[in-house]
């Protein structure tokens, strides 16, 4: 069975990029576009991985992190933080808040996989 993936972006871009991304590599992507709404996701198909937009309208990444962190069920996701703010601090708060690895915007899309697949349970390499 395919790794399930998480996105949680509000844009439509960065949504469609990374989707395209993952689906090339044979990953089943699962979209949401905001915080509460990638929550309940998260607790209904327990994702092997969640990519996780900080800026988000209402509810921030850290915030959204930070419960998925409070969830027993949902502790041990990677969750992987995906941010255009590159600002001072700005990584330290994403690893405090719960996330497991940082990737800057823009997304690199040669990279983008590599990035991400440290994160994954077991490996992805088998596709060769
Ligand atoms: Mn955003």
């Amino acid at each position: 069975m395919n790794q399930k993936i998480l996105i949680i972006e509000d844009n439509d871009q960065n949504m469609y990029l990374i989707t395209f991304l993952l689906r090339s590599q044979g990953f089943d992507v699962i979209q949401a576009k905001d915080g509460p709404s990638g929550i309940e996701i998260a607790k209904e198909i327990k994702p092997a991985l969640i990519l996780l937009d900080i800026q988000l309208p209402g509810m921030d990444g850290y915030n959204v992190a930070k419960i998925l962190r409070e969830d027993s069920e949902l502790r041990s996701i990677n969750i992987v933080a995906v941010t255009s703010y590159a600002m001072l601090g700005d990584r330290e708060h994403a690893f405090e808040a719960g996330c497991s690895g940082y990737i800057e915007k823009p997304i690199n899309p040669e990279t983008f996989i590599e990035q991400i697949s440290e994160f994954l349970p077991g490996s992805i390499s088998e596709g060769g």
